[in-house]
């Protein structure tokens, strides 16, 4: 007999500010974890930038487009960052927990929170912060893909965002696990050790899945 552990799916959010590595992260974890783990696809008004795949990376929209498909109630959340509109599609979460998969967004706090609210057993928040400003600024520029005046506005988001983070210190059902991205392989094994602990946490195991492994026969 073929016995496995079923459980819910986990929703894990990554966030943190731009340039911080939560593409990175996303990316490596699909990759090594293709069949456990799916990556829930975003809708932006934001243009693409020259490395991203649309489909993959973003559903790219006009703002007219977004704006019309969130009257039509397509989003779950949505938020605007940067003077962009970005937003998870009902569709895409439907279908994404469907799969059977655990599902990774990467999106921003204020997001993160509202699936918190909705899904406060099966969602994992983990905001990444990169080990100082210098370095965050050295990484976005490296990444050479967006223009300075778009980089200050970021910077300005980041400080938001990291004033959030400061604001939700002490409550237990916001921010999961913060982790300082210094070293790119030893922190993709911090991460990974939170994805992999928490598909091991029993609460959201089955309990008739747990039973199959409890029989004793002597
Ligand atoms: P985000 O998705 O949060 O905006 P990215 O994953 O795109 O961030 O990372 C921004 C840039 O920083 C990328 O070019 C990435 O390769 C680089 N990067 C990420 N983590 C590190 C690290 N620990 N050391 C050096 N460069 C890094
Ligand atoms: P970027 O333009 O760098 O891809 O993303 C800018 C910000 O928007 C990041 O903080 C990112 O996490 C956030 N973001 C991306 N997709 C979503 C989403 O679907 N919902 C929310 N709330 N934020 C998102």
């Amino acid at each position: 007999m073929n016995r496995e552990l079923t459980r819910k799916g986990i929703l894990f959010v990554l966030m943190g500010p731009t340039g911080s590595g939560k593409s990175t992260f996303c990316e490596r974890l699909i990759a090594e974890f293709p069949e456990e783990l799916s990556y829930s696809t975003s809708a932006t008004s934001r243009p693409p930038r020259a490395s991203e795949v649309a489909g993959k990376s973003y559903h790219f929209l006009s703002r007219e487009e977004f704006i019309a498909r969130r009257e039509k109630g397509d989003f779950f959340e949505w938020e605007e960052t940067h003077g962009n509109l970005y937003g998870t599609l009902q569709e895409t979460l439907v279908t994404g927990i469907q799969t059977g998969k655990d599902l990774l967004f990467q999106i921003d706090i204020r997001g993160a929170l509202n699936f918190k609210k909705h899904f406060p057993d099966n969602t994992v928040t983990i905001f990444i912060v990169p080990p100082s400003f210098k370095d965050l600024k050295e990484r976005l520029q490296g990444r050479g893909t967006v223009c300075e005046a778009e980089l200050q506005r970021r910077f300005v988001t980041a400080q938001d965002e990291y004033e959030a983070l400061l604001r939700l210190h002490g409550q237990t059902s916001a921010v999961d696990y913060l982790v300082v991205n210094k070293k790119l392989d030893q922190t993709y094994e911090e991460v990974r050790a939170i994805v992999m602990a928490e598909r091991a946490r029993y609460h959201r195991i089955d309990k008739d899945s747990v039973e199959q492994f409890c029989e004793v026969r002597v």
